[in-house]
């Protein structure tokens, strides 16, 4: 792809180029206002092991067509990336995750929002941050997370290290996205300023029945406490699961066991009832 970058595509990951064209118009569309074509964020909950409560969420964008259906990112994202649309949508998704987090604010701890490696290396970025965040005065800044994927390293030219160091000096906190799935996730850990860990899913499921990805569980925990920072982990399908990294104290999952990601009022719905418990 160019430089030293090697992209790997298989038949399943490829979106084909006509259905990327036909996505890069609704994406347009959606942006451009068409109130028949949206891209509303559903939320998925962020549950501490030790009080079972909601800390926080994950943002997650989804693309609603004109007949109702609700699209996941895997038929845009890419597309968007590709075309730049993704710095557009990027600055949709921040403003809107934040206004939801001024809507449930006294019951959710943060939220946490998607950067792509392309937005990053965006020389507005951290200027956009800084606006939505200064129309906002009196706001906890901690309270926006924002996760970024290792491949972020690498794709741009710009010093991403450089980079999160300005989002830092913001006052918002970074997590690193997908930890472990990359090729490089000791080098991001030395040289990232990072408060946040969330070790990838493939790492997660099915650990109460293995003890290899147990002892690398338990090695990350170390690893980000002695770093100074805290680890979600995601794809929590299964109670044995949810049980282990309690008992390993991972201080924080997500994942179906729990909850899948939900539209607002839903999401909504589900926090009232973790702060009654
Ligand atoms: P991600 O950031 O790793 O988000 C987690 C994905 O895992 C979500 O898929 C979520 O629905 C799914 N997930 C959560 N719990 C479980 C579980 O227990 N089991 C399994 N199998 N999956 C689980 P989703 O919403 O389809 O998003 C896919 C990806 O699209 C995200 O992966 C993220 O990379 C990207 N994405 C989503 N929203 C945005 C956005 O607003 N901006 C950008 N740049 N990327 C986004
Ligand atoms: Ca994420
Ligand atoms: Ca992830």
């Amino acid at each position: 792809a160019g430089g030293n970058r090697v992209q790997v595509y298989t038949d399943e990951l490829r979106v084909p180029v006509q259905q990327k064209i036909a996505a890069e118009a609704r994406v347009r569309r959606a942006l451009a206002g068409d109130p028949r074509l949206t891209l509303p964020l559903w939320f998925q909950p962020v549950v501490s092991t030790e009080t079972g409560r909601i800390v926080g969420a994950e943002a997650l964008v989804r693309m609603r067509t004109p007949d109702g259906e609700i699209l996941s990112p895997f038929h845009f994202i890419e597309a968007a990336e590709e075309t730049g649309l993704i710095v557009p949508l990027g600055e949709h998704v921040l403003r809107t995750a934040v206004e939801h987090l001024l809507q449930w604010s006294d019951r959710l701890g943060y939220i946490s929002v998607n950067v792509s490696p392309r937005q990053l290396a965006e020389p507005d970025f951290v200027p956009m941050v800084e606006s939505v965040l200064a129309a906002l005065p009196g706001f906890d800044r901690s309270r926006l997370v924002l996760e970024i994927t290792e491949t972020a390293l690498f794709t741009s030219a710009v010093d991403v290290s450089e980079r999160l160091n300005a989002l830092k000096r913001l006052g918002v906190r970074i997590a690193l996205d997908d930890f472990g799935t990359g090729y490089s996730s000791l080098t991001w850990l030395k040289s990232l300023p990072a408060d946040i860990v969330k070790l990838d899913r493939s790492f997660v499921a099915g650990l109460a029945e293995d003890a290899r990805k147990a002892s690398i569980i338990e090695a990350v925990l170390w690893l980000a406490r002695s770093l100074g920072m805290s680890t979600i982990a995601e794809g929590v399908e299964e109670q044995a699961d949810w049980e282990a990294l309690r008992t390993a104290g991972c201080p924080a999952v997500q994942g179906y066991f729990f909850s899948k990601p939900l539209p607002s009022p839903e999401f909504e719905a589900m926090l009232l009832k973790s702060i009654e418990r």
